[in-house]
């Protein structure tokens, strides 16, 4: 196969939901499809149980199975398809939003009783930022929930999404009958529970068909049809471009439990999900079909063998093969480095690969070398864009509990954060450490690591911030700038890149700083440059 074949058969997504939407059960029967996995139960669900926050051995769990469930490849009608895990609980949302920057399109997973939850806001966000092509999987059909149409609407409104149905179904819960799939004119008949054949699948060029009565009963029929009609009318034809720039949302129905519904979803994916995206670097756009290779890492995971001190660090590719034992360069430390045994991931185990292509992901192993956001080329000064920092909305003193571990305690927080747990900020009045995180669960996590990998000891103090706001003066020289510097001084750090960080207490110094202060830029993002 062509290095351009390789690429255009390679789609890699995410797939986002609120918890317990159904995602893990979805990644799970796509997997079966593609044959990866022989049965159900194979997948495992990487979520932290409500109530579990100070179970350290959940947390150990979840360490486990996220690097197991990283990356699900698989092959489906020749086409090579790259699932990319997005953790679902809230505290690992800026995990989430890192691989969003790694995917090339997503599938949004809501459930028809709950419609549209906070998770899938958020997330949705991220990805209409950055023009990401979505499909809609509105899941659980076999339970009763909101009508189809009111749905959709929930979807437009609460998302910001501009929708087309390309499936419908017929019935819901008790008298869930089956999908009218309006992508391929047909219908698929719904028989209970573990439905894994696709044999009732009736072909309906012609929905006006006395057929159809016979099939699904008259009322259901007349009712299908006039829906189908008002689809018509209300919803724009499906169409490609539209949906690819972002502008467009195809919505599919289904039971992923069931396994009803998935093939249309996946079958319809295949042909309309893009291929390897093109990625912007400060200095210019990559195209896929750039024979040099490049990529960025979006993601460090820690072994989880504290006497194996390397990390994984997970590249996606972006242009060109990447090859086993060749030196690439390390943009940031302009450096090159050689990897004798990179991993591809296929299911749910993870090879050592000699080739891999554009849209693919490879594990590094990696012992410190690498932090999140890094590029790798075949020589090219530049780096890829859009892995910023957010704001964290948790902020606490760490302090050195055992004063034997200081450097180990050093080193520790040092890769925990090169590994994006959490965000450190240093002081600049007296030099203290404040970690900013986004979910409390964050400061356990580090606590426990720190003691298990590094031998070192924390505690943390409280420490009154409300928000991070990275600080770009107009003019770093102006009497402004410097009122500004004086007052805040208590309150000003500096990241992990040095960038000047202003510790605000609330919404309303905030506010104030933005009045006072009209030339200090304040972000609470890191990418503002
Ligand atoms: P996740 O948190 O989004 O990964 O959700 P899971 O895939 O773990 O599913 C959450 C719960 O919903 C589990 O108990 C699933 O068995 C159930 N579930 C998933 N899909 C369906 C469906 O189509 N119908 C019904 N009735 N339950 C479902």
């Amino acid at each position: 196969m062509s290095f351009e074949q390789e690429i255009k058969r390679r789609r890699t997504f995410g797939i986002i939901s609120h918890p317990d939407a159904g995602k893990t059960t979805l990644t799970e029967k796509l997997l079966l499809f593609g044959g990866a996995i022989q049965e159900a139960g194979a997948v495992k669900s990487n979520k932290i149980k409500k109530g579990a926050t100070s179970d350290f051995m959940e947390i150990e769990r979840q360490r486990g199975i996220s690097v197991a469930t990283s990356v699900l490849a698989f092959i489906y009608k020749d086409k090579k398809i790259n699932i990319l895990d997005t953790p679902g609980h809230k505290d690992f949302a800026e995990d989430t939003f890192r691989t969003l920057t790694a995917v090339d399109s997503v599938i949004v997973v809501i459930d028809v009783a709950k419609g549209v939850e906070e998770q899938t806001e958020k997330l949705v966000e991220v990805c209409r930022m950055r023009n990401i092509p979505m499909i809609v999987f509105i899941n659980k059909l076999d339970r009763e929930g909101k009508d189809a149409f009111d749905l959709m609407d929930e979807v437009e409104q609460k998302l910001g999404l501009h929708v087309t149905p390309l499936s419908y179904p017929i019935g819901m819960g008790y008298d869930f009958q089956g999908i009218y799939n309006i992508w391929e004119k047909n219908i698929n008949l719904f028989e209970g529970d573990s439905r894994k054949n696709i044999e009732e699948t009736i072909a309906f060029s012609d929905i006006d068909s006395p057929e159809l009565e016979k099939i699904i009963g008259e009322k259901p029929a007349n009712k299908l049809r006039e829906e189908l009609e008002l689809i018509a009318e209300v919803y724009p034809e499906f169409d490609r471009e539209a949906y690819l720039t972002g502008k467009l949302q195809p919505v599919f129905f289904g039971s992923a439990l069931n396994n009803f519904g998935v093939r249309e979803l996946l079958d319809c994916f295949i042909d309309i999900a893009p291929t390897p995206r093109a990625k912007e670097s400060d200095t210019r756009l990559v195209a896929p079909e750039e024979k040099k290779f490049s990529g960025f890492v979006f993601k460090i995971h820690a072994n989880m063998d504290p006497k194996h001190r390397d990390r994984l660090a997970f590249v996606k590719i972006v242009s060109g093969t990447f090859e086993r034992n060749k030196p690439y360069l390390h943009v940031r430390h302009g450096k090159n480095l050689k990897f004798s045994s990179p991993n591809a991931f296929f299911a749910e185990k993870k090879e050592i690969v000699d080739i891999s292509y554009p849209g693919d992901i490879v594990g590094l192993h990696d012992t410190g070398n690498f932090k999140i956001g890094d590029t790798l080329t075949e020589g090219e000064a530049m780096n890829f864009k859009g892995i910023p920092s957010f704001s964290p909305e948790h902020f606490r003193y760490i302090n050195n509990a055992d004063p034997l571990k200081a450097k180990q305690l050093e080193k520790g927080v040092d890769q925990l954060m090169d590994e994006g747990v959490a965000q450190l900020f240093t002081l600049e009045m007296n030099g203290r450490k404040v970690i900013g995180t986004v979910g409390a669960l964050q400061y356990e996590v580090i606590q426990y690591r720190l003691e298990h990998e590094y031998g070192a000891k924390c505690n943390y103090e409280n420490f009154p911030a409300y928000k991070a706001c990275w600080v770009l003066p107009d003019d770093p020289k102006n009497e402004e700038f410097k009122e500004f510097k004086r007052v805040k001084q208590k309150f000003l750090g500096h990241d992990k890149h040095g960038q000047l960080v202003f510790l605000a207490d609330s919404e309303f110094s905030i506010q104030m700083t933005n009045q006072k202060y009209p030339s200090v830029k304040l972000y609470f993002t890191s990418d503002y440059h």
